[in-house]
């Protein structure tokens, strides 16, 4: 009973001098012929085996598994002999299944590698892995349930290599591989899929490969403001929804105050800014976001700003951020209330105008062209409150797996890992919490 393995008996167990307990045990369930069905009691031989078990406990036990090799009676059948199983411990296995099982559950539900699961059980790498494989297949094999809103993201896999050319001596690059990988967003199933490759043709034949009911079903598509992927699903997906990521619109606008501040404090003192400037001691205050500033860090940065001529233009980059954020801040999430395109298209017209005021600040026309490029598919992330963070927190999951496994060379291994890391929280418990995360 303490060993626990259907139709096996203990006979004996023994502790050795180092502490390790070896059991003896048998067969106990009546042996039937593999070819004809009949019992024998025929015994040609004993064989001792001796399959890798579990621990008991934090211990090692060294199982010692006595099989009978039988005769079989029958004499009609063809088969000789025949050596006796149970279930735990199939013909021929030199680990017994729920060791398996174990490992294929340390690495699937418990974020352990192949290789530590391998070593603390003392099983190979291959064994282990194929455990794995073994549990992973059975969660993933179903093909994707359909899903309303789509995140479409890119992950790095690995680092770029490069070749030295030996004739020309320049460097050529050999293998720079990312994944293109598709994200429920509204469901909870997690990584969907990865394709090799980043360009629109990659994110089209993965699309490609789902049935038309479920390419129909997908009505909102986020994705970063990336023309490849807007124009994969443009193809694909010719009834969904395309959004971008908010996140990174603001990080865009953030990114032009700082551009404006850098070139301003250039002009001021004809070096890059550093510690004792006005302009740069108010460096962080001009990237949080305007709700969030106290009156006298509010007065401080209009105080700092107003004082140059080019300390004004960087206060005029700031408002142009902050008005885009005010159409943005429209959304459900921020208001309580679901917004409608006509406000969010007026809030942006009016960040355009202020953009527009000031053509001499280039960076503002940039910011302002690559916004009304971009229009539709803000004011419809505005609307629709879709985002993309839930992909990319678990992109970082996919990211910290390749860690774990010190990178892996096999891409299939890889999409196999992530796709059961990514899936992991949510065959456990339904996501939420990944959906609160990563607003501004
Ligand atoms: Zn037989």
């Amino acid at each position: 009973m303490l060993l626990g393995m259907e139709g096996v008996t203990v006979t004996g167990a023994e502790e050795d001098a180092s502490g390790r307990l070896a059991v003896w045990a048998r067969i106990s369930r009546p042996a039937a012929c593999p070819r004809c069905g009949a019992v024998s009691e025929r015994v040609h031989e004993y064989v001792t085996t001796r399959p890798r078990d579990v621990r008991h406990g934090s211990r090692e036990i060294g199982l010692f598994l006595e099989k009978r090799r039988l005769v079989c009676g029958n004499g009609d059948c063809p088969r000789g002999t025949f050596t006796e199983w149970a279930p735990q411990v199939p013909p021929r296995c030199r680990i017994t299944r729920r060791l398996l099982e174990h490992c294929g559950d340390e690495i699937a539900e418990r974020g352990i590698t192949p290789a530590e699961s391998a070593r603390h059980n003392g099983v190979s790498w291959p064994s282990a892995h194929a455990a794995f494989g073994e549990k992973a297949d059975a969660v993933l094999r179903d093909d994707p349930e359909p899903v309303a809103h789509l995140g479409i993201d890119e992950h790095r896999r690995g680092r770029a290599r490069w070749r030295r050319d030996e004739e020309t001596g320049e460097y050529a690059l050999v293998a720079d591989r990312w994944h293109t990988c598709f994200y429920d967003l509204s469901g909870n199933q997690g990584m969907l899929g990865q394709v090799e490759g980043r360009t629109a043709g990659d994110a089209a034949y993965w699309l490609a490969g789902a049935t038309p009911a479920w390419r129909d079903a997908v009505r909102v598509v986020a994705i970063d403001m990336c023309t490849i992927y807007q124009s994969a699903v443009k193809k694909m997906l010719p009834a969904a929804e395309i959004v971008v990521d908010l996140f990174h619109v603001v990080q865009l606008a953030v990114k032009a105050v700082g551009d404006v501040r850098r070139r301003a404090i250039r002009e001021l003192y004809g070096r890059r800014g550093k510690a004792g400037d006005p302009e740069y001691g108010i460096k962080h205050l001009l990237e949080k976001n305007l709700e969030n500033l106290s009156q006298e860090q509010f007065a401080k940065v209009i105080e700092t700003l107003d004082a140059t001529g080019p300390g004004q233009h960087i206060a005029l980059a700031w408002i142009g951020k902050e008005k885009l954020r005010h159409a943005l801040n429209l959304r459900q999430r921020v208001t309580g209330s679901v917004p409608c395109q006509r406000q969010v298209r007026d809030r942006l017209f009016s960040f355009y105008d202020w953009c527009a005021q000031n053509e001499d600040i280039p960076e503002l026309l940039t910011l302002a062209r690559t916004i009304a490029r971009w229009e539709n598919e803000i004011a419809a992330a505005v609307v629709t409150g879709v985002t993309n963070a839930a992909s990319e927190s678990l992109n970082r999951i996919a990211k910290l797996e390749a860690r774990m496994a010190y990178g892996f060379r096999n891409p299939a291994n890889q999409r196999r890992r992530v796709r059961t890391a990514c899936t992991r929280g949510t065959r456990r418990k339904p996501r939420d919490h990944l959906q609160a995360h990563h607003e501004q």
